[in-house]
C-alpha cells in the first residue's frame, strides 16, 4: 500500500473547490481537469473523487463502482478532447521511481501531436 493519505495534497484542495481547475468531465466518482502546466496540446488529468494516493491503493480498495467510473471517465476524456481517430496516451505516474509528485491518484490523457517514444531516454 502507498503511505496515508494527505488531505492537504493540491487535488485535494480542487476537490473541495478551494484551488480552481478547468474542468473537463465530472460524474459521482470521478473529476477530469486540465493540467495546470501541458505537456501536449491535450494535457487532462482523471482523478477519482475518493482518497487514493496511487494506483496501487485504489485498485486494492476501491470499489467496482469507482473502478468502472474512472476507466470510463478516461474514456470519456479522450471522446470529448477528440482523440480517438489520431490516438493518445495515459500514464498514471506512481511512487518514486515513477516520478509521482502529487499524492493523490491521477492519470494524464497526452494527445493532439506525436508523443514520441514511450520513455524519455535519461
Ligand atoms: P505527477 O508528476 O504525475 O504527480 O503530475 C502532477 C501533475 O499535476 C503535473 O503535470 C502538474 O503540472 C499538475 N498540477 C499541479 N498542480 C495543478 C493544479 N493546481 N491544477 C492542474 N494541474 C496541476
Amino acid at each position: 500500500m502507498s503511505a496515508p493519505y494527505d488531505d492537504n495534497n493540491i487535488f485535494a484542495k480542487v476537490l473541495r473547490g478551494e484551488i480552481p481547475c478547468k474542468k473537463v468531465y465530472e460524474d459521482d466518482h470521478t473529476l477530469a481537469f486540465e493540467d495546470i502546466h501541458p505537456q501536449a496540446p491535450v494535457h487532462t488529468l482523471v482523478i477519482p473523487k475518493g482518497k487514493y494516493v496511487s494506483l496501487r491503493d485504489f485498485a486494492a480498495t476501491g470499489s467496482d463502482a469507482e473502478l468502472a467510473a474512472f476507466v470510463r471517465a478516461i474514456g470519456k476524456v479522450a471522446a470529448l478532447k477528440e482523440l480517438e481517430g489520431q490516438g493518445f496516451r495515459i500514464i498514471a505516474n506512481t511512487g518514486v521511481d515513477g516520478g509521482q509528485e502529487v499524492p493523490h491518484l491521477h492519470v494524464h490523457v497526452f494527445g493532439g501531436r506525436r508523443l514520441g517514444r514511450m520513455l524519455a531516454q535519461n
